[in-house]
């Protein structure tokens, strides 16, 4: 690594730091970061904790990871040439294809030089007098940085430790985040899983025909979706490349940062048969077009929410052959689209099999993992291989895992743990010189395509830095009433859904002690976008530079 800083008085706009900006992370939000930073004419460097770059699509390699937007719209858009090189073999590709593709990305533009693998940041403290970070990582680096970028991922801070007795378990233990390289062996075993969300799903459905017996334990049943994936052919690979202007400016302009869109106007407008045609016609389409491209009262009004949840679970009513299961497996308790919708393939049919059991644990909790399997109020279930699909501590987690200090000395956990905001999800009161990209109170995992929304982020951070630059200045902080008007304006859209009825890691209730408060921005993708390029365009208010 080179930190050798040739200038001694640095060009108005900089520092004396080592580098112009730290990126953390090499998934898709730190890769294009860096791609636009060096472009920029920027010195920048990547801390990556992975042995590999792809963030998500490296970590999560479990079996049957597979996207849920199609891949057309889960891509970089800065270059025509590399589109056109690139094609996708499936309408959902799965997670080898997508770490190809984010390796094919790096090595196109040539981004390897720049990014140090194998190291986690471990820390990062601000310096007043030198307007700079100083950066700690785990194998001893010790840098100073004008700027730092987490791109750290909304998820990607796995729970792991959930359970008493884990460490005595005697057979295999797996969480899909941490998933090895090394093949796993299915056959001849008695698995069992935690979890059934869209991580648990895409595992369940994937191992059931492989292993000898299959246990789920199910928490929360989960409202599905079923999957309508292809292999792209030929003329495809030409029909896609050639939208790819359209599409580029299409997916910052949708609600969900997809290639579709609200645009069956009002349910309220349409008659009884007209909404049957028109929720058959998305569900038939198979993708989450169905959820974030029906119509936006499914979000907002009970009624509505109501009928769209009772149309799916008579869909999935139909494909489990056993009443009791059915009546485990499909949602009651919370209303269709509050939490995450998973895609799915065959994962319903799973149950039907003779070596799947669905141990329902809604009223007989886990109590600990044995040296033998795990153990509930109910008795102990027997196992040679227990895996984890038990998700993160979403949006905050990878940070304050982190020891973040800003002006003043003052830890991000301290500031989270009394409340969670951010100044449009961008940057943090208290920490200038500080960006974030899906973090929360921006468009993030939930209700954005996360491609979209991590290249807008990426590019208003990169502009912004520019624009310090550009002016001759070497800090940039919100205001504490910028961070305050984001968090009204963000709760006043989000507890007008009825998303902050239902529990999950959207309002960080999977974490004990965590404060319950929507994650992500739900005002769409469009809207957002628009408002941070009208901060840009008015010189900034709400945020101090010097
Ligand atoms: P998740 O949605 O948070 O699901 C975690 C599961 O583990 C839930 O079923 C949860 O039950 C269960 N669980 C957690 N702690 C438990 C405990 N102590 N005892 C019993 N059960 C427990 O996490 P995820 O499935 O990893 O998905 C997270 C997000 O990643 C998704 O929502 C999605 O945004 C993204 N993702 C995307 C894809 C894709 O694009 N295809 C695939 C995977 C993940 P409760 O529900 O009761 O808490």
């Amino acid at each position: 690594m080179n930190t050798n800083n040739a200038s001694h008085v640095p060009a108005p706009g900089r520092t004396h730091a080592d580098f112009d900006v730290v990126v953390i992370g090499a998934g898709l939000s730190g890769l294009y970061q860096l791609y636009r930073l060096r472009r920029s004419g920027l010195k920048a460097l990547v801390f990556e904790a992975g042995d590999g770059i792809g963030g998500t699509w490296f970590w999560n390699r479990y079996p049957g990871a597979r996207v849920d937007s199609q891949s057309h719209v889960y891509q970089y858009w800065f270059s025509k040439e590399i589109h056109e090189d690139w094609t996708w073999s499936e309408r959902f590709c799965a997670q080898p294809e997508l770490e190809r593709y984010i390796n094919f990305i790096a090595d196109r533009c040539g981004l390897w030089d720049d990014i140090q693998l194998g190291t986690r940041v471990t820390g990062l403290r601000y310096d007043d007098n030198g307007r700079c970070w100083h950066v700690e990582t785990d194998r001893g680096d010790r840098v100073t940085a004008q700027f730092v970028v987490s791109c750290t991922g909304m998820l990607s801070a796995p729970l792991t430790d959930l359970f008493p007795g884990q460490k005595r378990f005697r057979g295999e233990l797996y969480h899909t985040a941490r998933w090895p390289k090394t093949p796993v062996v299915f056959e001849g075993k008695r698995v069992g899983v935690v979890g059934t969300g869209a991580t648990g799903i895409q595992v369940i459905q994937t191992i059931a025909p492989l292993v000898t017996q299959l246990k789920v334990f199910q928490r929360t049943p989960q409202y599905t979706i079923q999957m309508n994936n292809w292999r792209w052919n030929e003329p495809d690979h030409k029909q896609l490349h050639a939208r790819f202007d359209e599409l580029k400016q299409r997916v910052h302009n949708t609600f969900a940062g997809f290639d579709f869109d609200f645009e069956r106007g009002s349910y309220h407008a349409l008659t009884p048969a007209q909404r049957r045609d028109a929720l058959e016609e998305l569900w038939h389409d198979g993708t989450l077009a169905f959820w974030v491209g029906s119509f936006p009262e499914v979000l907002v009004d009970e009624n509505v929410n109501a009928d769209v949840t009772a149309f799916v679970r008579e869909k999935m009513r139909a494909r489990i052959e056993r009443p009791e299961l059915a009546a485990k497996l499909i949602p009651t308790r919370y209303g269709f689209g509050t939490r995450r919708v998973p895609l799915e393939t065959h994962y319903l049919e799973a149950y039907n099999r003779d070596n799947v059991e669905l141990v329902d644990i809604s009223q007989t909790p886990i109590r600990e993992i044995t040296e033998k399997g795990v153990r509930t109020a109910a008795g102990e279930y027997e196992l040679d291989m227990l895996i984890f699909a038990t998700g993160f501590d979403a949006a905050t987690g990878a940070l304050t895992r982190i020891d973040i200090r800003g002006r003043e000395g003052r830890t991000l956990k301290e500031k989270w743990g009394e409340d969670i905001r951010t100044a449009m999800g961008l940057q943090l009161h208290g920490f200038p010189n500080f960006f974030m990209t899906g973090a929360p109170l921006a468009p993030s995992a939930a209700f954005c395509n996360m491609t979209t929304c991590l290249q807008q982020q990426v590019d208003w951070i990169t502009d912004t830095i520019c624009y310090l630059r550009d002016r001759g200045r070497q800090t940039i902080e919100p205001t504490a009433e910028k961070e305050e008007q984001w968090l009204q304006h963000h709760e006043e859209i989000a507890n007008a859904t009825l998303l902050v009825k239902t529990d999950s890691w959207y309002l960080g209730s999977n974490v004990k002690g965590k404060q319950r408060r929507l994650l992500s921005y739900v005002g769409g993708v469009a809207a957002y976008r628009q408002q941070c390029d009208q901060v840009m365009a008015a010189g900034y208010p709400g945020f101090v530079m010097a």
